[in-house]
């Protein structure tokens, strides 16, 4: 059975509230999810919430929510210091049990990284619905993901924008798709030469233009490998070949992305830039409540613009497509190459344009398994960390 008529076939349950964890509640997306369940309290309920470090805001989160446990993943936190009535998880593996239990509905899967990935794996595999914003699980292990979602039931209903847009325009056409674009706001170095961008600084990475995002997604939309990721996410969500993808610049963040049909008819999505709404879809799926979002304003828009991306200057964008194609253990490595070039970025050690140049020559050097197992995925992703620490080491004492 596809993915779409299992998703059609499950409603939200007018009786009763529907159990919502959320992993990564202390970031931007579980902060944004929260603010979503807030306007509809008597249609959710809270279950658990895991955070990773950020203790004082898990326990004002659970102290508003009162869910029935919140766990706290980071090493550095003191014994006690999200304690409260609610249960607090300890390990590991009690998490993941507590993610499969029977109490919960649907997992908001928001941790940032492949630290992502095992948390989420557990609610697919149980057959979850999962409101799926951690890019990097699909990028990591997509064809796995669909696969055992596929087998468990479990639907995997996308938040990040651009995958919201096309599985909204899609819906009830699935199977006459020719090919998606996904729309992309540039970035805050949109326009620039590729000379400009060694000067980059981390404050002018970390100023996007039309979203507020944590650290990590920042960075990749600034480097367009954040687009690079979503080409790989809509490959494996939807489906599709890598020449069934496009990406177009679209600076005012308004169209979403494009759904072209095999008829020449194109369907997207608009609404001004709010994660809040691609969030409440996910939740509500196959509904659609009342939001807060803010309504286009049809008269004083009047202007949509377009531009082709620049592959000279972004060369990240280009490692999306090739991974697109190769599939097997390429996206984990290019995931965490990225991720510790990003690390690295953040904390100053290496420059803006290295962060692509360091995922092309990991992905270059790894040599590819068509058909990996979860196990060797994560051997691959080990395996690329290792190899950018080795390369910013030779890099630097050249
Ligand atoms: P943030 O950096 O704002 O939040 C990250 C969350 O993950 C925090 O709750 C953090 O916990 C937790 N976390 C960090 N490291 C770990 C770890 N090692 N183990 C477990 N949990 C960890 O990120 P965003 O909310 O911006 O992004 C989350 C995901 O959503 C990413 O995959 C991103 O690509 C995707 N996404 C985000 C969008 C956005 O608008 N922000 C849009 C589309 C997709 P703590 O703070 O307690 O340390
Ligand atoms: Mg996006």
């Amino acid at each position: 059975m596809s993915q779409l008529t299992a998703m059609q076939r499950k409603t939200v349950p007018d009786s009763g509230r529907r159990r919502v964890v959320i992993l990564g509640s202390t970031g931007s997306i579980g902060c944004n999810t929260l603010d979503v369940l807030r306007l509809h309290p008597d249609r959710f309920e809270v279950i658990g919430l895991v955070a990773h470090r950020n203790a004082a805001t898990l326990r004002a989160q659970a102290g508003e929510f009162e869910p029935k446990w919140v766990a706290l993943t980071g090493e550095e936190h003191p014994e006690g210091s999200v304690s409260g009535p609610w249960a607090t998880v300890h390990t590991q593996t009690e998490l993941l049990e507590r993610i499969q239990a029977p109490d919960v509905d649907i997992v908001v899967s928001a941790i940032v990284g492949a630290a992502g990935l095992l948390t989420t794996w557990a609610a697919v595999d149980a057959g979850k619905d999962v409101a799926l914003a951690n890019k990097e699980t699909m990028v990591l292990a997509g064809s796995l993901v669909m696969e055992r979602a596929t087998q468990t039931g479990s639907r995997i209903l996308p938040v990040d924008s651009e995958h919201s847009a096309i599985f909204q325009a899609m819906e009830g056409h699935r199977d006459s798709v020719e090919r998606v674009v996904l729309t992309g706001s540039g970035g805050p170095f949109r326009g620039k030469s590729r000379e400009a961008l060694k000067k980059v600084t981390v404050a002018e990475a970390l100023n996007h233009p039309t979203w507020k995002m944590g650290p990590k997604i920042t960075v990749d939309s600034a480097t367009l490998m954040n687009k690079a990721l979503e080409v790989i996410e809509a490959k494996w969500l939807f489906g599709l070949d890598a020449d069934q993808i496009r990406v177009i610049v679209h600076p005012e963040s308004i169209v979403h992305s494009f759904v072209e049909f095999r008829d020449g008819s194109v369907l997207a999505q608009l609404s001004p830039p709010d994660m809040r709404l691609p969030i409440q879809f996910a939740l509500t799926y196959p509904e659609r409540w009342p939001s807060p979002t803010r309504r286009m304003n049809w008269t004083e828009l009047n202007q949509l613009r377009f531009e082709q991306p620049d592959p000279e200057t972004f060369p990240a964008l280009s490692l999306g497509f090739r991974v697109a194609r190769d599939g097997g253990t390429s996206g984990a490595v290019l995931n965490a190459a990225n991720e510790v070039a990003v690390e690295r970025f953040l904390a100053g050690e290496i420059s803006f344009p290295e962060i692509p140049r360091i995922a092309a020559d990991v992905l270059n050097a790894h040599s590819l398994n068509r058909r990996p197992t979860l196990d060797e995925l994560l051997a691959a992703d080990r395996w690329a960390r290792t190899e950018v620490a080795r390369w910013i080491t030779n890099n630097r004492t050249r």
